[in-house]
C-alpha cells in the first residue's frame, strides 16, 4: 500500500515539521468501507510520531511535554517569592532555568527580579516575550528547562508564547501576575492563560487595615490610569470590606478634588472675564 509522507499539518500548527502519514485514498480497495478505519489509524500514526519525532536531521528528538502553572493574587501577596522559591529549587536541582520581567518594571532593578523583602535573582527585562528565544540565543533556548515570568500582566503576548514554549518546545512556566487592576478588572491577559494551566494559585496578602486576608489591591492615589507601577506608596492589599469602603472613600475624595478644581478654573476664568 502506497503512503504519502506529507511535512506539514494543519491539524498541529505548532509542529509544522512533524511528519504525518496519509493514506492515499485511491489506493484503498474499498475506500468507502475502509477510509474511516484507515484515517483512524492514520491519525493515530500521525499522533504517535508527532509526540515522538522530530523532523531534524540529527535523528529523533525527545521532547518532554511541558507544563504552565500559573500564581496569582493582589500586590504584596508574595507570587513573586513563591516564583523565585520555585525557580531557584530546580536551578539548585541541576535544571536550566530562566527568568523573565516585564521592562516595565524598574521599581528595584533592571536586570533583576527582586522581591519586596529585598531577596533577587537576574533576569531577562523584556518589553514582550516573544523575542525571548531570539534574545536569549536560540541554542541556550533549546536546553532551557525551566522558565519564569514575572509581572505577567504587562505581557501582550503572554498567551501565543506560553502555548508556543509549553504545547510546542516542551518548557515548564512559572506565571506570576496580577489577576485583577486596582479596580479589580482582569488585568492584561493573565486570566487568559487560566485554559492553558496545570495549574492555578490564588495568594493572598494581610490587610493592611484590619490584618484579616486580604484579596485585593487598593490604589491609595487619585490616578486612574490602569498601569501605574508603584509599590506601597501607591497600593495596599485590602480585604473586601476594607476594599469597598476605600474604594467609596477614593471617589469621595475624587468627586471633591474634582468640584474644588471645578471651582478654581470657574474663578479663574471669572478674572479672566472681568480684566
Ligand atoms: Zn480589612
Amino acid at each position: 500500500m502506497k503512503t504519502i509522507i506529507s511535512t506539514s499539518c494543519s491539524r498541529f500548527p505548532c509542529q509544522p515539521s512533524k511528519p504525518s502519514i496519509f493514506f492515499k485514498p485511491s489506493s484503498l480497495p474499498n475506500p468507502g468501507f475502509l477510509s474511516l478505519s484507515r484515517s483512524m489509524t492514520s491519525f493515530k500514526s500521525s499522533l504517535s510520531l508527532a509526540s515522538s519525532v522530530d523532523n531534524d536531521q540529527t535523528g529523533p528528538i525527545h521532547r518532554p511535554s511541558g507544563e504552565i502553572h500559573v500564581i496569582v493574587g493582589p500586590m504584596f501577596s508574595g507570587k513573586t517569592t513563591a516564583l523565585l522559591r520555585r525557580i531557584k529549587s530546580e536551578g539548585n536541582s541541576g535544571r536550566n532555568v530562566a527568568m523573565i520581567k516585564s521592562s516595565k518594571d524598574t521599581r528595584y532593578a533592571i536586570d533583576s527580579v527582586v522581591t519586596h523583602d529585598g531577596a533577587k535573582f537576574p533576569c531577562w527585562a523584556l518589553s514582550n516575550l516573544l523575542s525571548f528565544k531570539q534574545k536569549f540565543g536560540a541554542e541556550a533556548y533549546d536546553k532551557l528547562d525551566m522558565i519564569g515570568i514575572d509581572e505577567a500582566q504587562f505581557f501582550d503576548d503572554l498567551y501565543d508564547f506560553c502555548c508556543k514554549a509549553a504545547d510546542c518546545d516542551g518548557k515548564t512556566l512559572i506565571v506570576a501576575g496580577l489577576d485583577g487592576d486596582y479596580l479589580r478588572r482582569s488585568f492584561g491577559s493573565v486570566l487568559d492563560i487560566i485554559p492553558l494551566a496545570d495549574s492555578i494559585t490564588k495568594l493572598t496578602a494581610r490587610c493592611e487595615l484590619c490584618s484579616k486576608r486580604a484579596f485585593f489591591t487598593l490604589r491609595k492615589t487619585d490616578e486612574t490610569k490602569t498601569e501605574l507601577i508603584g509599590g506601597a506608596d501607591v497600593y495596599m492589599p485590602v480585604c473586601r470590606q476594607h476594599y469597598v469602603n476605600g474604594q467609596a472613600a477614593m471617589e469621595a475624595a475624587r468627586t471633591v478634588l474634582e468640584s474644588h478644581s471645578k471651582v478654581q478654573t470657574d474663578s479663574c476664568l471669572e478674572e479672566v472675564a472681568v480684566v
